[in-house]
């Protein structure tokens, strides 16, 4: 067996386990083994590419290509094993930006190495020219597109620039008119390349990414999430077509259509239109409405709340990003279990787009082992709230927000949310009055049957536990 047969043999073995990877990751009883799937899969991914890469390239260079892997491997296992799960989403955006950067200098090479040596000198047929430098600039284009994209997306995320959307004059003209420039250039391109074009690809996307990002605000960013991580998709199977990598080809496009379906599921949830999202723009009122003077809120205690859990029948818990930024689903999974020692029915209902991450509010009941039959999908659990005695909303507040269904004018209305506000009691538990990531005022916290339960989401799930 020839060693590229050996590599062509090892790649289809990388690509079913990153089917199966995927197919493991969508539920939660199996993502632990779908995560060690996609580990094994990279691993002779990787192992087939550089024993295929040692045959063409210089001692020099396999050194180089040891010492990258290294210093790579070095980052990436420090920062994993560093990052918070509240800080997941922006690290899983500046990871798309490395991407989008790679797929960027895999095309430029690709010129280097082909176009710009000329027709006569390179290995690549005259015929088969015009095909190779569609791929460089398409490359080029979703590869800058995704980088500057990802850098924006990282910047709202971790709060470094403010999350409202940028709304420059005619901007989804901007965006159309850059796409009807990227095709003219492309065709161009194609029928002369040159590095004069080139460089204008690349300003272009770059510019695009920068603008398509920013113009998307509040309630928008998980569904932006998605599509970059899609966006990188496509970026590294372009690069795939270049260096003439099947698995790489193959493992882009897996990535590029679960995160476009991704983005389809996340569409559906908040009730919004692609297409909408993209010419972006929702949220940006977000301020003005949370001047509204929605009267005055309740307030309760730790040991109040104990006593009405006491009384309960039903509960259900809603829980939000403040119950990651607070890391309280174990004491949360430990009232559970005592309340359903002492008889009380006990579900958990999820928001689709609760946290800063679709999954986000699974993976941490999941890390609490909380039991699966007891944590529903909103949809699942949305006509029970009125039949519960008690809901315990753990730091969310724009996945229940009412306004959303009864404020045409607010910034986040048809976005789906989870009915709580129809269950006897509402308990919220968060810091302050402050609004949730969409900028927006809460009007449940003013209503009748719901009292403010203030101070830190795990330190008050403690208090009660202890009361009760
Ligand atoms: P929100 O971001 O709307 O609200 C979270 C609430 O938690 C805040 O109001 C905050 O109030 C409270 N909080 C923060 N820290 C603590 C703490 N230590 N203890 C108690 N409370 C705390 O959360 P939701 O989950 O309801 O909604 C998610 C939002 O994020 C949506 O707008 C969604 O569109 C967006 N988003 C979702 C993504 C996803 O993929 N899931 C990705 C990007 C954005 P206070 O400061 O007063 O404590």
């Amino acid at each position: 067996m020839t060693a590229t047969t050996a590599s062509s043999a090892a790649y289809i073995v990388a690509a079913l386990l990153f089917i199966l990877s995927l197919a493991g990751l969508s539920r939660h009883e199996s993502a632990k083994t779908g995560n060690v799937f996609g580990i094994a899969g990279m691993a002779i991914a990787l192992a087939a590419t550089i024993a295929l890469a040692t045959r063409s390239i210089a001692a020099g260079g396999v050194a180089l290509l040891a010492t990258a892997m290294v210093i790579g491997a070095t980052i990436g296992v420090w920062r994993a094993r560093r990052v918070e799960m509240t800080g997941m989403p922006e690290l899983i955006a500046i990871l798309h930006s490395f991407v989008g950067l790679a797929a960027v200098l895999v095309g430029w090479n690709g010129f280097w190495s082909v176009e710009r040596r000329g027709a006569a000198q390179n290995e690549v047929a005259s015929s088969l020219l015009g095909i190779h430098s569609g791929e460089v600039v398409i490359g080029v284009f979703i590869g800058a597109v995704t980088f500057t994209g990802s850098i924006v997306a990282f910047l709202k995320l971790s709060g470094r620039i403010k999350g409202n959307p940028l709304m420059l004059p005619a901007h989804n003209w901007l965006n159309l008119g850059a796409l009807v420039a990227f095709v003219a250039l492309t065709a161009f391109f194609v029928a002369r390349p040159s590095l004069g074009l080139l460089v204008g690809v690349t300003a272009l996307a770059l510019v695009l990414g920068w603008h398509l990002v920013a113009s998307i605000g509040g309630g928008d960013m998980p569904v932006v999430v998605s599509m970059l991580n899609s966006y990188s998709g496509w970026a590294a199977a372009a690069s795939g077509f270049l260096l003439d990598n099947n698995l790489l080809i193959i493992t882009g496009a897996l990535v590029g259509s679960s995160g476009a379906y991704l983005s389809y599921i996340m569409c559906k949830a908040m009730n919004r239109s692609f297409l909408s999202v993209i010419a972006g723009g929702f949220g940006n009122e977000g301020a003005a409405a949370s001047d509204q003077d929605y009267g005055e809120h309740t307030e309760i205690t730790a040991a109040e709340t104990a006593e009405l859990l006491r009384n309960a029948k039903s509960v259900i818990i809603t829980p939000g990003y403040g119950m990651a930024v607070a890391q309280a689903q174990n004491p949360v999974a430990e009232l559970t279990r005592q309340l359903r020692a002492r008889d009380v029915e006990v579900r958990f209902g999820i928001h689709p787009v609760a946290g800063r991450l679709p999954g986000h509010m699974n993976v941490l009941l999941a890390e609490a082992k909380v039991p699966y039959d007891i944590v529903l999908e909103m949809d699942e659990i949305n006509d029970d709230f009125a039949d519960t005695s008690v809901v315990l909303v753990i730091g969310a507040n724009d996945t229940v927000n009412p306004a959303a269904m009864e404020d045409p004018g607010s910034p986040i209305a048809g976005m789906p949310v989870l009915h709580v506000w129809e269950a006897a009691d509402v308990v919220v538990f968060k810091r302050s009055m402050n609004t949730g990531y969409a900028g927006v005022q809460n009007p449940l916290f003013f209503r009748d049957n719901t009292k403010m339960l203030f101070g830190d989401a795990r330190e008050r799930v403690d208090d009660i536990l202890r009361a009760l």
